[in-house]
């Protein structure tokens, strides 16, 4: 079971004292309803809770009122209640309404992935609260061999955006602002703060190491403005010379003695092709324009604190007022495919491996939306998060009970069968009516025909089941074999339920997030779809219909 006896018999109790509570008097049906919708894997022990909640029921019926209101506090249960509008996450330090300005950075080495998803939601977030400018800013330097530029990450970027509803005001590219680099490169070596130096790679960092001055950083400003002209015509080659910041040689960490601003590369650009050959360091590129497009909060991964420290460094040269940094931790998913990194995604695209970016095992939020999450959840999801520093690993389940608690309310219950047995009935039925979904009767009814001699059932069940008395889902109770008996119209709540699937039919195939396809047999209504809709088969979970002429479904989750 998914839950401890004991843990079930204390959400049984909540539930229950929540019930009579309310209604004076606790109804076994609403309580069980309660507990599948929190623990849906439980449906497979219908008989262990319902034996729970009987006992439990009938326990709290016997209560006083004095003494539901004493239980519920001893358990602190927290009642429900009309959600008031709070705000979920802490509120900025030194923020104003109107004049809050935040960016998003994405580097465009492929589509948004959840793991982006933290970043972009926190930040349109507070620009919503804030009633800011959200500036969506691509941070498209020139990137570096292992993670090259993917020119139509652009675009998929954007998409993921739109479909996260996430609003922003303006679009910048680091690749057209080069020339403000160069200037702003110049500043600081005409005011001292920066030089051209044309050590190796190897003594840079030998240097660095024992904290020792090489000689480029005594030179004239003068010397250090031609060369640094130099390098931009094509004098050097790469690795031959880059702008250093001066720091200090020993500064307590190496990594931030005397860090390199603009270096050399000579790869091809996607946006700007070979225009440039001169490039900017991010953290330099960073202070230049989160000053100059006049942003005031930066939220940022707690991990970046050389970033800081090179922003820092050199707003203060400049003398500029400083936007605040706000930090958070690193969010791990517990799910093997959502660690996937782009350029791994990228690489098996290109084999063809991965069908595209939309393909599961990317978690991009394209294929996130593929298989039938609502942009609601993900952002749910992330804001209650929270804010904090501390690193969070949480299990994928939570972000599935999320979309869940939407799509339950949109998707219709369909039967289909992956392993397909036969079985006849010794009944005859012309068509049953059953409900689109059995907890919100509002949505009507839908008809499947019946054929009486062909019948299928999951194999599973076929074989856990034979020989015994079990429910066909909306039909009847039968004496379960290749050739069933009837047994009553009846069904008692605590028999055992199976789906079927009847004559007409239709085969379907169901991506799952894995990347394998799977067959099934599905109920004739199935054809009556839409392309895009969201269904929850009985047994195995939510899907989305992705191509109504292949009939293939992407897997949700249960
Ligand atoms: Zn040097």
């Amino acid at each position: 079971m998914a839950i401890s006896i004991e843990e079930l018999r204390n959400v049984a109790l909540k539930y229950a004292l929540l019930n009579v509570k309310k209604f004076g008097k606790a109804s076994e049906d609403a309580v069980i309803k309660k507990i599948f919708l929190e623990y849906p894997d439980l449906k497979k022990e219908v008989k262990k809770v319902l034996e729970i909640v009987k006992d439990v029921v009938r326990e709290v019926n016997s209560y006083s009122l004095e003494k539901i209101e004493v239980r519920i506090k001893e358990l602190g249960i927290v009642e429900e209640r009309k959600e008031e509008k709070k705000e979920i996450l802490p509120p900025l330090p030194n923020a104003e309404e109107g004049k809050v300005v935040m960016r998003l950075a994405p580097f465009p080495s492929g589509p948004l992935h959840i793991g982006n998803a933290r970043m972009v939601i926190l930040n349109d977030y507070y620009v919503r609260r804030y009633k800011g400018k959200l500036i969506l800013f691509y941070d498209d330097t020139i990137g570096s061999e292992e993670k090259p530029i993917d020119p139509e990450a652009y675009h998929l970027i954007k998409e993921g955006l739109d479909w996260l509803n996430v609003k922003y005001s303006e679009i910048y590219y680091k690749s057209d602002r080069m020339e403000i680099y160069y200037e702003y490169g110049r500043k600081l070596i005409e005011l001292g703060k920066a030089y051209v130096c044309t050590c190796s790679k190897d003594e840079i960092r030998k240097n660095r190491r024992l904290g020792i001055e090489c000689s480029c950083r005594s030179r004239k400003i003068e010397e250090n403005l031609l060369l640094f002209k130099e390098m931009i015509e094509g004098k050097f080659k790469e690795g031959e010379a880059v702008v250093r910041l001066k720091t200090d040689m020993k500064h307590p960490n190496p990594a931030f003695r005397d860090r390199v601003l603009l270096r050399i590369c000579e790869r091809e650009h996607p946006r700007v092709g070979k225009k440039y050959r001169v490039w900017p360091m991010l953290e330099f590129s960073w202070a230049i324009d989160d000053h100059l497009i006049g942003v005031t909060h930066i939220l940022r991964g707690k991990e970046l604190v050389i970033e800081d420290m090179m922003e820092d460094f050199i707003w203060d040269i400049f003398g500029w007022k400083k936007p605040v940094f706000i930090h958070y931790g690193l969010l791990k998913l517990k799910e093997e495919g959502a660690k996937l990194s782009k350029s791994k995604s990228r690489k098996l695209i290109e084999s063809g491996e991965l069908t595209g970016w939309d393909d599961p095992r990317t978690w991009s939020l394209q294929s996130l939306r593929k298989r039938g999450f609502q942009p609601e959840a993900i952002r749910n999801f992330i804001l209650n998060l929270g804010l904090s520093e501390a690193d969070i690993t949480m299990p994928i389940e939570i972000l599935y009970a999320e979309n869940r608690k939407i799509i339950d309310k949109i998707a219709n219950r369909y039967f289909c069968v992956l392993n397909p047995v036969k079985i006849s009935l010794d009944k005859n039925v012309e068509k049953i009516k059953i409900k689109c979904h059995p907890d919100y009767p509002e949505r009507g009814e839908r008809e499947i025909f019946i054929d009486k001699n062909e019948i299928y059932v999951e194999k599973e069940d076929f074989e856990k089941y034979r020989g015994k008395e079990v429910a066909l889902i909306g039909m009847f109770t039968v004496l379960l074999e290749e050739n069933s008996k009837f047994i009553s119209e009846e069904i008692p709540y605590d028999m055992p339920k199976i789906h079927w699937v009847s004559k007409p039919n239709i085969r379907i195939k169901i991506m799952m997030p894995n990347g394998k396809e799977i067959e099934a047999l599905g109920e004739n209504s199935l054809k009556e779809l839409k392309e895009g809709e969201i269904v929850q088969f009985y047994r195995v979970g939510f899907c989305r219909l992705d191509n109504k002429d292949k009939m293939l479904f992407y897997f949700a989750h249960k």
